[in-house]
C-alpha cells in the first residue's frame, strides 16, 4: 500500500499594521508577497478598516486566489464615526493600547495562536513597528516578532536618534525661533537637517510631552525584533540603512513595495493586476480626465488619508493652483476641510478650475501617478506618497503636514533633488511658484532626476535588484524559523 507523506506545513505569519490607510496599504502587499513566497498568512486589520474594504475594494476577492491566506479583524477601540485624522488621529493610540492589547492577547492565546489542521500556529509575527503591545506579546510567547517600520528610513533614523536630540538640547523645540539652525545629533544628516524638518511632534515645549514620548519609547523598543523591515531601497537610502544596521543588523529593505508587488506578481502570474485597498470609493473619471490632458501637464496635488486643511489653507492652494496657470487634479477629502463653511467660492477660481482643473473625492492614485499626463505631485509627504512618485519619475513638491513628512521633503528637496520643498508656509505667491518652477521654469531638470531615481527603484526590484534579493532572503529567515 502507497503511504503518502503530506508535505510539512509552511511557516504562518501574521501581519499585524497600525490601523491607517497608508500602513495598510504597505502591509497588505507586505502580506500578499509572503503568500508568492508561498507562505501562510494571517492579515489582522481593525473592523473599521475591514468595513471599508468591503464597501469599497476587491480585496478579498482578490486574495481568494491564496488558499494560504485570511482576514482576521479586531477593534481599534473608537466609535465607527470617529474621524481617524487629523489632531484626532493620535487619540488611536491610547485606543490601540487599552482596547485592542488586551483583545489581541486573548485572541491569540484563545485560538492557540491561530492554529488549526491546516495551518500551523503563528510561526512569526511581523508587526506594525508602532504597536508595542503586539511585540510584547511575541516575546513573552517566545514568538519571533519582526517588525514592519513603514515610515521612510531617513525618518526612522531621526526617530531613532531622538535621546541624542534630548540629551543635545536640540529639542524639544520651543516654539518657532532657531528653526533654521542645524541639528547635529543625527548621525549622517549634519550639514542638510535643519530643527524644522525634525519629526513635528519635536515641537513642543516639554521633554515629557505625551506625543514626544510615545514615538520615542516606540521606537527603542523596535529593536527587541529579531529583524527589521523597511518600505525603501539601497539606492534611495542605502547610506541612512548603514546607520540603522549598526542597532537593527537585521535589516530587510524590500521596497518600494508597491512596484516590488507587481513585478512579482507580473513574473509569477503574467499579469501585475493588483486591487485597491482604498478606504474610501476612487473616483475612476479622473483618469478618464487625465487621458484627454497632454503629456506632464497636470499636477497631482493630495495630501493622503489623514490631513485636514484649514479653510485659509484650501483657499492659498486654490488660489496658488489657478494662478499658476497649470493643469490640475485634487483631491479633496470629504473630511479634509476643518470648517464647513457655505460661503461662495470666488469667481475667478470657479472659472480656473473648470478651464484646467478637475476636483475629485478620492483618486486611484498609483495609476494617477502612473499617467503619461502628470508632471507634478504637490504632496504632503508621507512616505507612501513619496515611493508612489519616485516609482513613477514624478517631481514633487512638498506640504508636510506632520510627523515624519517633515523629513521625508527634506530629503525629497535637498538630498535627492526630486522636488521642492515648501513646509511652514502656506501663501498662495509661493504655491504659484513653485508650481510655475516644478511644471515650467526648472522642469528638465527635475525630470531628469526624477526619472533616474525611479529606473534605480525598479532595478531594485527586479530580479537581482537588491531589494528583490533581500525579500527572497526574508522569506527564507522566516522559513528557517520552524527548521
Ligand atoms: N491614496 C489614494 N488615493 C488618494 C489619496 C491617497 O489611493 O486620493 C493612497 C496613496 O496611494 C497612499 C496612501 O493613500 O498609498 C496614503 O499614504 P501616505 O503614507 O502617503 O500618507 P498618509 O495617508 O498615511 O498620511
Amino acid at each position: 500500500m502507497d503511504h503518502q507523506v503530506a508535505p510539512p506545513l509552511p511557516p504562518h505569519v501574521l501581519v499585524f499594521p497600525l490601523p491607517i490607510q497608508g500602513h495598510v496599504n504597505s502591509m497588505l502587499k507586505l502580506a500578499e508577497l509572503l503568500c508568492l513566497g508561498k507562505l501562510h498568512v494571517t492579515m489582522l486589520v481593525s473592523e473599521y478598516s475591514h468595513s471599508r474594504f468591503l464597501r469599497h475594494t476587491h480585496v478579498h476577492s482578490h486574495f481568494a486566489r491564496y488558499p494560504g491566506f485570511s482576514f482576521r479583524t479586531i477593534p481599534d477601540g473608537l466609535p465607527d464615526d470617529h474621524p481617524r485624522a487629523g489632531e484626532r488621529f493620535m487619540e488611536i493610540f491610547p485606543s490601540l493600547k487599552s482596547v485592542t492589547g488586551p483583545l489581541f492577547r486573548e485572541m491569540m492565546i484563545g485560538t492557540n495562536f491561530l492554529g488549526t489542521g491546516t495551518r500551523r500556529p503563528v510561526t512569526c509575527i511581523i508587526a506594525d513597528g508602532i504597536l508595542g503591545f503586539a511585540g510584547d506579546l511575541a516575546i513573552e510567547r517566545e514568538i519571533p516578532l519582526i517588525y514592519f517600520r513603514t515610515i521612510s528610513a531617513c525618518s526612522f533614523w531621526a526617530y531613532f536618534c531622538l535621546p541624542q536630540l534630548i540629551e543635545a538640547d536640540e529639542i524639544p523645540l520651543k516654539g518657532i525661533n532657531g528653526m533654521d539652525l542645524p541639528v547635529k545629533s543625527v548621525p549622517g544628516m549634519e550639514g542638510f537637517l535643519r530643527r524644522r524638518d525634525l519629526p513635528s511632534f519635536c515641537r513642543v515645549d516639554e521633554v515629557n510631552d505625551l506625543q514626544l514620548e510615545l514615538f520615542n519609547a516606540e521606537t527603542r523598543q523596535s529593536r527587541r525584533a529579531q529583524a527589521l523591515i523597511k518600505n525603501t531601497f539601497d539606492d534611495l537610502e542605502g547610506p541612512i540603512l548603514s546607520q540603522i544596521r549598526t542597532h537593527c543588523p537585521n535589516l530587510f529593505p524590500i521596497g518600494p513595495l508597491h512596484a516590488h508587488l507587481k513585478a512579482r506578481l507580473a513574473a509569477d502570474t503574467n499579469s501585475s493586476s493588483t486591487y485597491s485597498s482604498s478606504f474610501w470609493e476612487e473616483d475612476r473619471s479622473c483618469v478618464t480626465w487625465l487621458d484627454s490632458q497632454p503629456s506632464k501637464s497636470v499636477i497631482y496635488v493630495s495630501f493622503g488619508s489623514l490631513t485636514i486643511v484649514t479653510k485659509h489653507q484650501l483657499m492659498e492652494f486654490w488660489y496658488g493652483l489657478v494662478n499658476s496657470g497649470q493643469r490640475f487634479l485634487w483631491v479633496m477629502r470629504p473630511d479634509s476641510i476643518a470648517e464647513k463653511d457655505e460661503g461662495q467660492i470666488p469667481v475667478e477660481l470657479v472659472e480656473g478650475t473648470r478651464e484646467r482643473g478637475y476636483m475629485v473625492e478620492w483618486a486611484p492614485q498609483e495609476e494617477v501617478l502612473a499617467h503619461a499626463a502628470v508632471g507634478g505631485f504637490l504632496t504632503h509627504s508621507g512616505w507612501n506618497s513619496t515611493s508612489e512618485s519616485i516609482v513613477s519619475g514624478v517631481p514633487m513638491i512638498c506640504w508636510p503636514y506632520f510627523a515624519d513628512q517633515t523629513i521625508n521633503s527634506r530629503f525629497v528637496g535637498e538630498v535627492w533633488k526630486l522636488g521642492l520643498d515648501m513646509k511652514d508656509t502656506c501663501d498662495r505667491v509661493v504655491i504659484e511658484k513653485m508650481i510655475r518652477d516644478l511644471m515650467d521654469v526648472k522642469k528638465d531638470e527635475f525630470q531628469e532626476r526624477a526619472n533616474h531615481m525611479a529606473k534605480l527603484a525598479k532595478q531594485a526590484v527586479s530580479e537581482n535588484g537588491s531589494s528583490y534579493c533581500n525579500l527572497d532572503n526574508l522569506i527564507k529567515y522566516i522559513k528557517s524559523m520552524i527548521e
